[in-house]
């Protein structure tokens, strides 16, 4: 199966100042509004964020089916506002693979588990042989050995997503994109799904990125990235030098960062913006090492710390 033979430590993703609009009619709808985003080679990460924040936007545009329109976003050598559009059929096929929400979207409704993996690989030219095998494989991997004859309907939605994760690998692609992988399945399913995820990322090097807005995701992957309106805003990765077993326990295991853009900028939390009522201005000030961000009156003054 092809790969991408890239330098190791290049980052895989790299977005910055990314942009997309959506135009409707007459509207304008900004869905990512200055995006910074580097995603490791063999990263096992996550993208959270309300509804609407522009996660399946920036899914949409790393995986090729929708167009960036302005920034810039390379993945794997290819850059996404200049790809030729014969080269993005190429991109699509090669180097990214994609799990939908609606386990329907994913396979083909009349087709075994094996056959449903296959269909890439013939599309793509592999013999019959090297296909059944390797389909085999992928699906041994996703733990359905025993389902390989089965068809979709035979299937729960848990299993038919661990097939679509199978079709997504079908061509061995280094970037595994899954949007909502586990929107439709019970939490037993959605654990599984995580843990299938990360042996794959174990086996295969996949660098695998999910959008969720389920934020109990912390725990199951390396990193977590928020996303706000349409940029950025927190990132919390997993500490190393902690017990990982203990599930209940993310609040430890991660530390929790505030991402800063290429210009310096930050975006603070919301919720402690309104924690210390601050609106459009603050005061920095550096004290030990540290930057200090006040709040500002409307007069300009910095008020009295309310009570807690
Ligand atoms: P999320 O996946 O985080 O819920 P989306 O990426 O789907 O968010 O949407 C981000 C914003 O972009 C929303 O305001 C949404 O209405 C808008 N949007 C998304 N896709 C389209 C589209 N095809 N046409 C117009 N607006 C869109
Ligand atoms: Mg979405």
């Amino acid at each position: 199966m092809s790969r991408l033979d890239l330098a190791n430590d290049e980052p895989l993703v790299t977005c910055e100042n990314l942009v997309k609009i959506y135009k409707v009619q007459d509207l304008e709808a900004m869905a990512l509004q200055g995006l910074d985003l580097t995603v490791q080679r063999g990263e096992l990460m996550a993208i959270v964020g309300n509804s609407g924040s522009g996660k399946t936007t920036l899914l949409n545009v790393l995986g090729g089916l929708d167009r960036p329109s302005a920034g810039s976003a390379m993945v794997a050598g290819y850059n996404l506002l200049k790809i030729p559009e014969r080269t993005l059929v190429r991109y699509k096929r090669e180097v990214v693979g994609f799990v939908w929400q609606q386990t329907s979207r994913n396979l083909i409704p009349y087709l075994t588990a094996l056959q449903n993996v296959e269909v890439p690989m013939i599309i793509y030219g592999a013999s019959p042989r090297k296909r059944r095998a390797w389909a085999q494989e992928l699906l041994e991997q996703v733990g359905l050995a025993d389902r390989m004859h089965h068809l979709p309907l035979q299937m729960s939605g848990g299993q038919q997503q661990r097939v679509a994760i199978a079709v997504a690998l079908a061509n061995n692609p280094p970037l595994l994109l899954a949007d909502e992988p586990t929107g439709s399945v019970d939490t037993a399913a959605a654990h599984l799904i995580f843990e299938i995820f990360r042996r794959l990322v174990q086996s295969y090097a996949t660098t695998v990125m999910i959008v969720t807005h389920d934020r109990t995701v912390t725990s199951r992957v390396d990193r977590v990235v928020s996303i706000r309106d349409g940029k950025t805003s927190t990132e919390s990765l997993r500490r190393t030098d902690v017990n990982l077993d203990d599930p209940l326990d993310f609040g430890s295991t991660h530390e929790e960062f505030v991402v800063l853009d290429n210009a310096g900028r930050l975006q603070l939390p919301r919720e402690m913006m309104e924690r210390l009522d601050i609106h459009r201005k603050v005061q920095l000030e550096v004290t030990d090492g540290k930057i200090e961000i006040r709040p500002v009156d409307e007069g300009g003054k910095t008020p009295q710390r309310r009570p807690q």
